[in-house]
């Protein structure tokens, strides 16, 4: 892509216009709010502003305006497609759900995780639009921080579902559903790393199922953040379209004497989560099917013995995470000759 200096330099002189800022405003029950977007967001991100501001979930809303349609029904369409006009106010339709078991088995499931290109990741990651994005990411999201940053510990961030927990299941307890080893890991991890927790769902769904599992308050570690869908960006991909990730440097932004691309790892189970940030995602075996999967899943004992291998890394950017299996194998060779 390097050597196609035409294509890319009347990208350059679009992207101001399409990068535009959008104010708008949106009634909802009475009241009005202001969201701040801008034309390259998409309708589903446009959505998520709003849900910050009224805590109405992005899939519990319709949009009116007047003029364009069904426009604003489909989640992927860019904001700059949609002829709005200053002057006129946005109707949002919605209830904000306080009963938060809302089953999330009616949500579409996302099963096969694409592969993007080698060449494609290199350019979302590197394209102003997405950048700037997650400048205005940076800004507008809060992290809270639950227990403190620790001086010189590296940081794990962790997707929770299918990587810690089997959503799709049902069972009477929801500890039926956890992956197997979750305690003894997050134990064995938080010698050497501070452990975050980002799920593409809401923070009263990602707090309900930490509480419910034990993980807000285990004796033997402590969680310094959870982060939510909010916190996400929207790319597109000229392959795969429109699609959320998880840009890390959100995290890094807001704790910059701690974090970097130098100490810190993710588990997702769709690798195209990490995809403004490639070389620190770890790709883990999706935990499904837990009432019969879960006498044998060994991923996170698997997985204890490499993050604690690494742990002595100076930069762990410089590993291809892909191949963690084999680093375990290559490192308990080394130690069967020593
Ligand atoms: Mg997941």
């Amino acid at each position: 892509m390097a050597s196609g200096t035409s294509s890319s330099a009347s990208a350059v002189a679009v992207s101001p216009l399409t990068e535009e800022e959008l104010t708008l405003t949106v009634k909802w029950s009475g009241k009005e709010y202001t969201v701040r977007v801008c034309g390259d967001d998409t309708v589903g991100e446009l959505k998520r502003r709003i849900c910050e501001v009224t805590n109405v979930l992005p899939k519990r809303q319709k949009l009116l305006y007047p003029k364009v349609g069904s426009k604003l029904a489909d989640d992927s369409l860019l904001l700059s497609q949609i002829p709005f006009k200053t002057a006129v106010k946005m109707t949002m339709i919605g209830t904000v759900e306080d009963d938060i078991i809302v089953d999330p088995v009616e949500s579409p499931e996302i099963i096969d995780d694409f592969e993007l290109g080698q060449d494609e990741v290199v350019d979302i990651k590197d394209k102003d639009v997405n950048k700037q994005k997650l400048r205005r990411r940076i800004e507008q999201y809060k992290i809270e921080v639950r227990n403190p940053c620790r001086e010189g510990k590296k940081l794990l961030v962790l997707d929770i579902d299918y990587t810690l927990f089997d959503h799709r299941s049902t069972a009477e307890n929801p500890l039926e559903l956890m992956r197997p080893y979750l305690h003894e890991f997050l134990s064995a991890v938080y010698a050497e790393y501070d452990i975050m927790i980002w799920s593409a769902t809401s923070m009263k769904w990602v707090e309900l199922k930490m509480g419910q599992l034990g993980v807000l308050n285990n004796p033997n570690y402590k969680i310094t953040a959870l982060l939510d869908h909010l916190a996400m960006i929207t790319v597109q991909s000229d392959t795969r379209g429109v699609f959320d990730c998880k840009p890390l440097g959100l995290i890094w932004a807001h704790f910059p004497e701690y974090y970097s691309a130098k100490n810190t790892i993710m588990f997702d189970d769709l690798r195209r989560n990490f995809v403004m940030n490639p070389r620190n995602g770890l790709t883990i075996k999706p935990f499904r099917k837990a009432h019969a999967n879960r006498d044998s899943d060994q991923e996170l004992v698997k997985l204890t013995q490499y993050l604690l291998a690494i742990a002595e890394l100076d930069d762990l950017s410089a590993l291809d995470h892909r191949n963690w299996e084999s680093f375990n194998e290559d490192g308990l060779k080394r130690r069967r000759h020593a």
